[in-house]
């Protein structure tokens, strides 16, 4: 897209003839490389300062572009441009999102049904996809991750061969794409009864995912809303254990600003969703983490993820 004062110019190749027509914007079908495209029609409006976006403008394409522009005009870096206009979302896009994280709580519900000890760690999660399209979804939102046993100390975990053996740890993290929107929660679920380490875990990570949601509302940093989760966990001595950020907006990404981090400043607004997402992983044991997708409301926050959060006893 290149976007000047009361125009929009969309550039695709011929695949996409038909698909271009029903973009709002100029639509530019062109034979050659996108970016000679952008360049001569950047040329022929006689635009003199360019902005692009530098997390999604890669060295090659901007190699090209200043080539071609030849000095006519200038490139400026502008980062998060878009990303700030697109932090808080529109009634329409709560609507679509609210779908898509029924869409991944249901698809999870019918997995849940179906999981028992001896089945792998690809199976599952090939099921949880497969349940996700069937109720609409058109991909899932990341990599699915399903991680047995110590597999999941690690926070990003891939599935694999592993097969999933009589008590042990089961933690699920996966989202849909429904309509071009994404959703995010994980569950953990233990196969048999759960010792003491993992219910006093478990316990821990929920009280400061509830900690978490509590501190939401608009106007509070994002700072303040990890620090809530990250306390209740450093009073369970887990401080260390929780290793990543608290959680961060999603929308057509996955992951969106603002980003829920002990250093980030944001303040929140109504209307932004984000994900609540604390964890605790202990290498050679397992890890928990419980993340619900979240909408900021004008009094606080609306919990959009329907599934319970107390441990599933497979
Ligand atoms: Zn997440
Ligand atoms: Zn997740």
């Amino acid at each position: 897209m290149l976007v000047s004062e009361g125009e929009a110019h969309f550039f695709t190749d011929p695949r996409y003839t038909g698909e271009a027509a029903t973009v709002p914007a100029k639509s530019h079908v062109a034979k050659g490389l996108l970016i000679l495209g952008v360049a001569s029609t950047i040329k022929r409006k006689r635009l003199r300062k360019v902005g692009f976006e530098p997390s999604w403008m890669d060295m090659d394409q901007h190699g090209r572009l200043e080539k071609a522009l030849d000095r006519r005009a200038s490139l400026h870096p502008v980062a998060s441009l878009i990303e700030e206009q697109r932090a808080v979302k529109s009634p329409e896009e709560i609507a679509i999102i609210r779908r898509s994280v029924q869409a991944n709580s249901e698809a999870y519900a019918r997995t849940l049904k179906r999981i028992r000890a001896g089945l792998k760690e690809l199976e599952i999660a090939a099921e949880l996809e497969f349940q996700m399209k069937v109720l609409g979804s058109e991909k899932p939102a990341f990599e699915t991750i399903v991680a047995v046993g110590d597999h999941s100390a690690l926070p990003h975990a891939h599935p694999t061969q592993r097969r999933l053996e009589k008590n042990e740890l089961l933690l699920i993290d996966m989202g849909a794409t429904l309509d071009g929107y994404t959703s995010d929660m994980t569950r953990v679920a233990f196969t048999g009864k759960p010792p003491k380490r993992v219910r006093e875990l478990y316990r821990a990570v929920l009280e400061a995912q509830l900690a978490g949601l509590d501190a939401v509302r608009p106007g509070v940093s994002v700072k303040q809303v990890d620090a809530a989760a990250r306390e209740v966990l450093k009073r369970h001595n887990l401080e260390k254990e929780f290793m990543h950020s608290t959680g961060h907006g999603l929308g057509l990404e996955i992951h969106e600003t603002p980003k829920i981090g002990k250093k980030e400043k944001t303040k929140l607004r109504a209307g932004m969703v984000i994900t609540i997402e604390p964890g605790a992983y202990l290498p050679g044991f397992g890890g928990v983490r419980i993340e619900d997708t979240a909408l900021v409301t004008e009094r606080g926050c609306e919990v959009l993820t329907p599934t319970p959060k107390e441990l599933v006893n497979l």
